[in-house]
């Protein structure tokens, strides 16, 4: 269940299809970089506490690096190298001109004050400030940090590099040249995700019983924009537990008292669900939204619904996906569904660059031609090669990554087998 194997296994999978030789699986299999720092922060009790840190740049061949930096106690070295693999997929899948990266501290952030917080936030920009930029590596929030952190860590790099520049990092607060409506994007994006297929499948929202399992920001605003629509969501859960009411939950009433109680649990006229039965609740759309290997060998034929969204990042295993595709179970991939934040965070640094700001209508137009586009494209290509959506996804991704790599390279330097077999080349809307 490690998510770097995971993430070798699906490109693996990929390969044999696209029949591209084992050079280019090789240098697809490693991050370009990866730093690996400590960061000392002085407690609040006066102790030194070191916390370890990663960013993994894994490849830029379509542009600079890009992807969220996460704050979990559960980071490692191996999580932050496959989810800069993902950023780079889902980058080319959206057709975004940026490579993918990935950056992680191991820290229960919980339990660090206000203050301890910045200045781990802080010392982790000072540690690999010289790897990060506008043009070079360009972070954002991920798993437990948000615009707030984004904040002190832009100061800390205008500080460290004496001029302002806000396109170093996304997810930031409007004042400080934020993108309208990038913090509702992972969720906007995954709506209309949905909603395409609630067009392709003809299905009607108030038959629609769904499950969201994370209550985070992706979460919790999917969960908003779902129920406006009608969508029955029946069970919601958080890191603590789950929370059933068959009838249908009152999503702003359930949000209002997660946020006042820290949980979901003992919400009025619902069921508290163990986290471990939460995933095998019948439903209609299964939303994944919190973390990676969820969805694993042991629950995946246990699992009673029609359509799987992974929002979070990973959260279907290799095994398990061969399982759910055998049982029709539509699993519509991370690298697509939860693609709509990374694609804000290049609208903010496509503004933040120009330093001309768009209104919140024309983030929302951009962003829902942009998920459409990507969604056709990963539907064609699943159909013509008859397998599921995850690959048909990478497929896309690969080709436009390895296309890019080719040009970089130079065809001369690349002509050893780029291809065993001569592929038909034509990307869908390109
Ligand atoms: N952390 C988000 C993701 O996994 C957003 C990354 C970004 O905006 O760069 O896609």
């Amino acid at each position: 269940m490690n998510p770097y194997q995971n993430a070798l296994t699906q490109l693996k999978c990929a390969q044999k299809i696209l029949n591209f030789d084992d050079n280019i699986f090789r240098i697809l299999s490693e991050p370009k970089r990866i730093l690996e720092v400590a960061i000392p922060v002085k407690m609040d009790d006066g102790s030194i506490k070191v916390f370890k840190g990663f960013r993994s740049q894994f490849n830029d061949a379509r542009g600079p690096f890009k992807g969220g930096i996460r704050f979990h106690p559960r980071v490692s070295r191996d999580e932050v190298k496959a989810l800069s693999m993902w950023m780079t997929w889902k980058c080319a899948i959206l057709d975004l001109p940026l490579g993918g990266s990935k950056g992680g501290v191991v820290v229960d952030p919980k339990k660090l004050s206000s203050r301890e917080l910045e200045e781990l936030s802080r010392g982790y920009i000072r540690a690999i400030y010289k790897y990060l930029g506008q043009d070079q590596d360009v972070p954002a929030p991920d798993v437990y940090t948000n615009a707030e952190i984004m904040a002190w860590m832009l100061d800390e790099y205008e500080k460290l590099i004496g001029h302002h520049e806000p396109a170093m990092i996304t997810g930031k607060p409007l004042s400080l040249g934020g993108s309208r409506g990038r913090d509702i994007a992972t969720a906007l994006g995954a709506y209309y995700i949905i909603t395409e297929t609630v067009k392709r499948k003809k299905i009607i929202p108030k038959n629609t019983r769904v499950i969201i399992q994370g209550a985070g920001n992706a979460g919790s605003n999917l969960a908003i924009l779902l129920s406006k629509d009608g969508f029955k969501i029946i069970a919601m859960a958080d890191s603590k537990g789950g929370v059933l009411n068959p009838k249908g939950l009152n999503v702003k009433n359930l949000l209002a008292r997660k946020e006042k109680n820290g949980t979901v649990l003992d919400f009025e006229g619902a069921k508290n669900i163990k986290s471990n039965k939460f995933l095998e609740i019948p439903c209609d759309i299964l939303v994944p939204a919190a973390l990676e290997n969820v969805i694993t060998r042991k629950n995946a034929r246990k699992i009673k619904t029609k359509f799987i969204f992974e929002v979070a990042n990973g959260p279907v295993v290799p095994e398990a996906d061969s399982i759910l595709f055998k049982r029709k179970i539509e699993v519509v991939p991370d690298i697509l569904t939860n693609a709509g934040g990374v694609t804000v965070s290049y609208f903010e640094q496509v503004q933040g660059a120009q330093n001309y700001y768009w209104e919140e209508k024309e983030v929302f137009q951009k962003l829902e031609k942009k998920m459409k586009e990507a969604y056709l494209a990963v539907l064609s290509l699943a159909e013509k090669y008859k397998t599921d959506m995850r690959t048909g996804a990478l497929i896309l991704a690969l080709l436009r990554v390895i296309e890019a790599m080719k040009k970089e390279a130079g065809s001369k330097n690349f002509k050893t087998n780029l291809y065993k077999k001569k592929l038909e080349l034509k990307i869908p809307f390109n």
